[in-house]
């Protein structure tokens, strides 16, 4: 039994592994799970979502519970070399959402097995566009999660071993900003700046001096970093350009400090612009903000993990982002990160999961909504 839940939800996985689909595109994978979870009796929400779904277990006066997964893959040509790679040229599951949703799906198959035990409803939400960092933004206006007393998601991760189990109390993702800089000069022959604005060497100036923001203007004790990855300026070798075009990211955990890089930045540029008396402008595109797990509930996850035989690992707290935060700053719960390596990085060519954590994560994920239900009940008591 528990051997033929494990073949199936690989089954699973390599079947969406092998049909990838990118954020808010994803709806042949809802149309799977849709057909997966109604053939085994489960009722799925009738929401106003355009890709991904909310099913439900369980009823009555209870309280009620969330799992949560992501189900939308990336726009990398993947390189692994596997039986079921991916047969959409361009498109991969290189962040694991493929073993995420197989794990939230087989623990909503066990859950749908104690339907009559549960002292509450767990909801069982599979989310669109994880990658955009915006998704979340949708599940929660729909409604879906409205009257949730507690919520849990999960990522696989390539530096832990199978059936290690890592979280931490307080932020364990960061806050994710992308930035624009436009520098304007005044173009001129190379061989006489005198005659111009040379937007280049301003641009130079500009990224050096922005890592002072890290180094001189923000406390040793709150991480931040900041990341310029794209530089666009000029088009041959005797002619200095007008204009120069830089791009990166701002990575936070405190939210106090994310909101004051900004005005930092733009004092920077704007006054190395003035200097060289050239003009320069910050575009700011906020994304998800860290994600803080409520310690009460962070302490819960690696009790029922210990339980579960997992090998529980208090994690630091990681740079990348997840939209699980904007979740958090609603509801309590933690976010939790499943041992499936050693592999490649996530977003790699090659990445991969170890297949052999499905059924364990999955047995987790019921075990854990179940105990959260029966810790929720006896606090209402
Ligand atoms: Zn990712
Ligand atoms: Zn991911």
């Amino acid at each position: 039994m528990e051997q033929a839940l494990g073949n199936q939800l690989i089954e699973v996985r390599r079947n969406l592994h092998l049909e990838p689909e990118l954020s808010y595109e994803e709806f042949r994978t809802t149309e799977k799970l849709r057909k997966w979870l109604t053939d085994a009796d489960i009722r799925v929400l009738d929401l106003p979502l355009k890709t991904g779904l909310i099913a439900e277990i369980g009823g009555g006066e209870g309280p009620i519970v969330a799992i949560r997964c992501d189900i939308d893959a990336l726009p990398i040509e993947e390189q692994t070399g596997l039986p079921f790679a991916s047969k959409v040229p361009g498109k991969m599951h290189a962040c694991g959402h493929d073993f995420h949703t197989a794990t939230i799906l087989g623990a909503a198959y066990l859950l749908k097995n104690r339907e009559a035990e549960l002292p509450g409803t767990v909801r069982v939400l599979f989310q669109p566009a994880e990658e955009t960092g915006h998704g979340a933004e949708s599940v929660l206006e729909s409604g879906g999660l409205d009257g949730v007393a507690a919520i849990f998601g999960l990522h696989n991760s390539p530096d832990l071993p199978t059936r290690s189990f890592g979280t931490r109390t307080g932020a364990l993702t960061a806050g994710v900003d992308r930035f624009e800089i436009t520098v304007q000069g005044t173009g001129a022959h190379a061989a006489t700046p005198e005659n111009g604005v040379d937007a280049i060497v301003t641009a130079a100036q500009i990224i050096t001096s922005l890592q002072t923001i890290v180094s001189r203007q923000t406390s040793a004790g709150e991480p931040v970093v900041l990341s310029v990855t794209r530089i666009n300026g000029g088009f041959t070798w005797n002619v200095l350009p007008e204009i120069v075009e830089l791009e990166g990211t701002v990575r936070t955990h405190n939210e106090e400090v994310r909101r004051i890089i900004p005005d930092k930045m733009t004092r920077i540029i704007e006054g190395i612009a003035a200097a060289a008396g050239a003009e320069a402008k910050l575009h700011w595109y906020p994304g998800p903000p860290a994600t803080i797990n409520d310690g009460y509930w962070a302490d819960f996850t690696k009790e029922i993990a210990q339980q579960a035989g997992y090998e529980v690992y208090d994690i630091p707290p990681q740079m990348g982002g997840e939209d699980f935060s904007l979740y958090l700053q609603k509801i309590p719960g933690a976010f939790v990160n499943i041992g499936t390596g050693p592999a490649y990085a996530l977003h790699h060519p090659r990445f991969d999961v170890d297949e052999k954590a499905l059924l364990p994560a999955a047995q987790y994920f019921a075990l854990l909504a179940e105990q959260a239900l029966v810790r929720l009940k006896e606090e209402l008591r």
